[in-house]
């Protein structure tokens, strides 16, 4: 349980280190949609801080239009976000929607799953998505009602009818999307996404674009998937934060210089003597001007990663 409180802390002081803009209404009322092209739509959720302004629309959520029906990635983290992306689709397609799918267990990424709910879609995710996001529904219940208010309501936990233990295919008609997990790495719930048609790979958190990268669960299996994921005959990637990306192996690669910086800086430190302080004022010290809210999700990241590598 003390782990777990630890991982709900983590999340919040992340949220709490987006960046500095106020919600504006005007902005709030339009839900923009970036269309990618042939069927690829992703909406790009504010970088906004959690104690100013966090409204559940903090990341990418996407979906893709086949000549069968709709596959929803990520879903937001409010039912409010769930339906706005829901109009955002029928205004596109009437075309039934099929799956939704949840890249990982994360608060702003699985809270929308309520608004789809009316369209008895398959629920696709990570075999342990299901417990996962059980074991966290009390501590994120609250953690909605403290952050979205009215917004909070309805915004219920949805689990997976379709649990991904090994990869699959799901098919849209003309394209199909394949399904793929991973071993613990941001989270123990991490699956990628890619469409055939477009050799679109949808990341989730295993990848950071422009904000810093977070690690909650497994550093070394993060670095891992990254590996992984750079093996891909893809043309362009969605990652979980941050902009579309044709230059998706600088992206990987920029991640992964962050992490095998922050990896060897604590080691560095623990093997010096230095406590955990010293390791969050000067881990990855080197990656500080290249990534948004650095100080606040260095420092969680270091938090979370010494006390597992003080053990190595
Ligand atoms: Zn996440």
């Amino acid at each position: 349980m003390q782990r777990f409180s630890l991982l709900l802390v983590s999340f919040i002081i992340i949220s709490c280190a987006q960046a500095q803009e106020k919600p504006d209404t005007e902005k709030e009322a339009t839900f923009a949609i970036e269309n990618v092209g042939n069927g690829i739509y992703v909406h790009h959720g504010k970088h906004l801080d959690i104690d100013d302004g966090y409204q559940g629309d903090i990341c990418n959520i996407s979906f893709v239009v086949g000549n069968k029906g709709v596959a929803v990635i990520d879903t937001g983290g409010s039912i409010k976000v769930g339906n706005q992306l829901r109009d955002a689709i029928k205004k596109v397609t009437d075309k039934p929607i099929l799956y939704v799918i949840n890249t990982h267990v994360h608060p702003d990424h699985i809270f929308g799953n309520a608004a789809f709910k009316q369209d008895k879609p398959q629920f696709v995710g990570h075999a342990k998505l299901g417990d996962a996001m059980q074991l966290r529904q009390e501590a994120y219940d609250k953690l909605n009602i403290r952050y979205l208010g009215a917004d909070a309501k309805g915004s219920e936990i949805v689990k997976p009818t379709i649990l991904v233990k090994d990869p699959i295919d799901l098919d849209l008609g003309d394209r199909t999307l394949k399904v793929t997990p991973y071993p613990n790495a941001h989270t123990n719930t991490d699956i990628s996404v890619i469409d055939s048609k477009t050799s679109t790979l949808f990341t989730g958190d295993l990848l950071f674009i422009e904000r810093t990268p977070v690690i909650e669960v497994d550093i070394k299996g993060l670095i891992a998937a990254i590996e992984t994921l750079k093996t891909y005959p893809v043309k362009q990637v969605v990652p979980g934060h941050g902009p579309v990306a044709q230059d998706w192996i600088a992206a990987l690669n920029n991640e992964q210089r962050y992490l095998n910086a922050v990896l060897t800086d604590i080691r560095a430190t623990i093997k010096s003597g230095g406590d955990m302080g010293k390791a969050m004022d000067t881990a990855a010290a080197s990656e500080k001007d290249k990534w948004l809210l650095f100080d606040i999700a260095n420092r969680r990241n270091v938090n979370t990663l010494y006390p597992a590598l003080e053990w190595e």
